[in-house]
């Protein structure tokens, strides 16, 4: 079983408002709502491939209720610590080809869900073949929350891939607890290194080789529509992906970790491993819905990426 971490979820609302008009009343029915978060996201994708899953993190009010039957009703199991601020809404408002968004920035944890959801999460992770950790973290808990829920997994022996940015990735990396992949797009990289980082191959296996990142297994950089460069252990990969029809890459490095964390499960070579992981992130790009997958192109997809050895 794969348990996914999101420690924000929300409510993702979308308005559809072609002419939206500021300081007055804007009417709409085309309305969407759907479970969000980046962990909820690779959830989903997990759950697409045909793979148990269970969803955990923090969820509070009607809202947070929502998202649970939401997921269950989808044949998704949820192991949520309850709480008591209210889960999130987070609303976009597509309008004249644009989108408009108001994020919520959700509850605040208090001292003592802190320190709950720390003994509930190391009870999920007992049974958990592989971990995914995703996102940004609510109010109210330190930056290094996620070395604490790393410590954990490194205790239980367990594999987990830690899909984060800022201070809450550096923190981990500059932590003894590792997890066992990390997966920042180019963007994030650059952030981490505090310098621009150039997607040349070349110039990423050095910077893959810089000490900040030793004691990690795995790390995958994906590269959006130019696929991705990895390094495993001493080896670098360059990843090709074929051209595709793009209808919403939104959610697409979501999908990725949902297809490494499956690949780890069922303990893929790494060649499998990262054309399973091209294989989710396109297919999610070829999907209206954010982090959703037909896997009915798989296999057409995954026989079009190619590695090679760098
Ligand atoms: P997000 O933040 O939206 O979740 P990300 O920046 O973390 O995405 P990306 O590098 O954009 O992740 O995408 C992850 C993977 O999804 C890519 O490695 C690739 O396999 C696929 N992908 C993303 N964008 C495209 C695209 N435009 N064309 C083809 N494949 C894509």
């Amino acid at each position: 079983m794969i348990l996914t971490v999101t420690l924000n979820p929300s409510v993702d609302i979308s308005y559809t408002i072609p002419d939206l008009r500021l300081d007055t009343t804007n009417r709409t029915d085309q309305v969407g709502k759907t479970a969000g978060g980046k962990g909820i996201n690779v959830t989903r994708v997990i759950h697409d491939l045909n793979k148990a899953v269970t969803a955990t993190g923090f969820i509070g009010g009607h809202l947070g209720e929502g998202i649970v039957s939401e997921l269950n009703k989808n044949g998704i199991k949820t192991d949520f610590l309850s709480i008591e601020g209210d889960t999130r809404n987070c609303i976009a408002i597509l309008h004249d080809g644009q989108q408009t968004e108001v994020l919520e920035s959700g509850p605040t944890i208090t001292d003592k869900e802190n320190a709950a959801f720390l003994t509930h999460f190391k009870q999920a992770v007992d049974y958990a073949d592989v971990i995914t950790i995703s996102g940004s973290l609510p109010k109210g808990l330190e930056e290094d929350y996620y070395v604490k829920l790393i410590q954990i997994t490194n205790d239980l022996d367990k594999k987990t891939v830690l899909d984060t940015s800022k201070s809450n990735l550096s923190s981990v990396l500059e932590s003894p607890f590792k997890p066992t992949v990390i997966k920042p797009n180019i963007e994030e990289l650059s952030e981490l290194l505090g310098q621009k980082v150039s997607a040349d191959p070349a110039n990423l296996k050095v910077v893959l080789a810089d000490e900040l990142f030793s004691g990690i297994e795995w790390i995958v950089v994906s590269l959006g529509g130019d696929g991705a460069f990895a390094k495993h252990g001493d080896r670098y990969y360059k990843v090709s992906i074929p051209n595709i029809n793009v209808v919403n890459p939104v959610g697409s490095g979501d999908a990725t970790v949902a297809g490494i964390a499956s690949a780890l499960e069922d303990n893929l070579d790494d060649i499998s491993l990262l054309k399973q992981a091209m294989t989710t992130g396109m297919l999610n790009t070829m999907e209206r819905i954010t982090g959703h997958i037909d896997i009915n192109h798989f296999d057409d997809l995954f026989n079009h990426v190619t590695v090679s050895e760098y």
